[in-house]
């Protein structure tokens, strides 16, 4: 073998073995000997700072260190319309999300399975503090974050029962974080949102809670933890462990002690009495989706004609992960 031979294989093998490193995601780690973590898969998940995502957070701060299988990795978004593009594109493996906007994505031909639940009820309406009955809102601005959204069924469904309808209010779209100054500027009389931006009207008396959303719909479905179906036919084992702990984590964010505010505190910048408020009308028990509380859901974005053909529930959810959770 002539030198200019021995040079390039050398290069040749410094380049593999870089590459190598490299390709399994944790180059200094396997360089320092650290076996295990080079075998394990990484998990992202998208989520926006909002108390509906807490078990993900819990999970992350309580569990993710005794994971075997799995590396889990947090992505927080800023928008709905930038998560659910991260998630369509396969950017992240999953997303705590608006239910209705990963059905929409599934309508659009995007393999996704709703695994579990985020929460339970958790939505408020609320209003200016003139406001006292359903009827006050006619004619007056009223505000959602998204039209496919809970909150806009809440608001159909809370007009229904007044006998008024959609057309009677100005219904408008506006980001969740603007809505508690525009009802304390007067430039809207009400609004339906994902918490804490609720709390946030009613803990500074701006605002006050006209209905909760177990009045106006019980056992509503809001937000859901999907995976890619990719994720879950190639990843199994991850998957199921990620399950297994978002479930547990639920089950300790139920619980609502100490620890739970400080997890809280640490992904969500909130002051006490907002937390308080927001973990009071939300529950993190039984997560699983059921049959009767989808279709009622499907129906819905139906009759409101917010979609003509959503996922029925055997397309969509997916309950192998969450039935075999302990
Ligand atoms: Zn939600």
């Amino acid at each position: 073998m002539n030198k200019n031979i021995k040079k390039f294989m050398s290069a040749i093998l410094v380049t593999s073995i870089a590459f190598g490193l490299a390709a399994c995601g944790s180059g200094q780690k396997a360089a320092s000997g650290v076996e295990s973590t080079q075998k394990k898969d990484t998990i992202k998940i998208g989520y926006l700072p909002i108390t509906h995502a807490l078990p993900l957070y819990v999970e992350n701060e309580l569990a993710k260190d005794n994971f075997k299988e799995t590396n889990l990795e947090l992505v927080k978004f800023g928008s709905w319309p930038e998560l659910v593009d991260a998630l369509n594109t396969g950017k992240i493996d999953g997303a705590s999300v608006l239910i209705e906007l990963a059905m929409k994505a599934k309508e659009q031909g995007i393999d996704l399975k709703a695994v579990s639940l985020g929460h339970r009820d958790g939505n408020v309406a609320v209003v200016s503090p003139h406001i006292n009955n359903v009827s006050d809102l006619k004619g007056k601005n009223f505000a959602i974050p998204h039209r496919l959204s809970t909150h806009n069924i809440l608001l159909y469904k809370m007009l229904k029962k007044a006998g008024l309808s959609q057309a009677d209010v100005n219904v408008i779209e506006l980001p969740p974080a603007e809505m508690p100054a525009a009802l304390a500027e007067g430039r809207i009389s009400g609004y339906i949102v994902a918490e804490p931006f609720g709390a946030k009207a009613v803990a500074i008396n701006k605002g006050k809670v006209l209905l909760q959303s177990k009045d106006l719909w019980a056992d509503s479905v809001c937000c859901a933890l999907v995976l890619r179906d990719e994720f879950i036919k190639n990843h199994n084992d991850s998957a199921q462990e990620f399950v297994n702990e978002y479930v547990a984590a639920g089950e300790k964010a139920e619980t609502k002690d100490g620890q739970i505010h400080e997890i809280s505190s640490k992904y969500m910048k909130v002051d006490q009495k907002v937390l308080d408020l927001s973990l009071k009308w939300i529950s993190y028990n039984d997560l699983k989706i059921h049959e009767k509380d989808y279709d009622e859901l499907r129906n819905t974005l139906i009759e409101m004609n917010l979609s003509q053909n959503p996922p029925k529930y055997t397309e969509f959810v997916d309950n192998s992960l969450i039935n075999k959770a302990k």
